[in-house]
């Protein structure tokens, strides 16, 4: 699957993308359609299709997405902020590989569209 998953690509480096963040666990970059003033994706280096893939083993990875997300919002001046994960096509995925979207500066309305 990595070798064809873009956000695979983008962690190899085969890709090129605005990175933020990297360990070795997490990745993160700008998204390249930004939706926000600020918006990036955070997403585990283990490929997962998406939130419905995460199995007990992911779960402190997951978290560490989550942790990471929230602490790079506060550091790029968007502590308040939109976490998104969409979880299937119907619901706006178009990337099978699971991010964590994270917009921010600007007010944000609810439900979503
Ligand atoms: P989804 O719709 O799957 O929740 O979100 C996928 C996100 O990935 C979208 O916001 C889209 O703009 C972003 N995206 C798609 N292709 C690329 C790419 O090649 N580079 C970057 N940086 N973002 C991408
Ligand atoms: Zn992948």
């Amino acid at each position: 699957m990595s070798s064809t998953c873009l956000f695979c690509r983008i962690v190899n480096g085969e890709i090129p993308a605005k990175k933020l963040y990297e360990d070795d666990d997490v990745f993160a970059f700008w998204d390249i359609t930004p939706q926000a003033p600020k918006h990036f994706l955070v997403i585990p280096k283990k490929h997962l299709s998406g939130p419905g893939a995460v199995s007990v083993e992911d779960e402190a990875l997951i978290g560490k997405v989550v942790r990471i997300g929230a602490e790079l919002a506060k550091e790029n001046g968007v502590e308040q902020c939109r976490l998104v994960m969409n979880n299937g096509a119907e619901a706006g995925q178009t990337v099978f590989h699971l991010h964590l979207h994270v917009l921010g500066g600007r007010p944000m309305s609810w439900p979503p569209g």
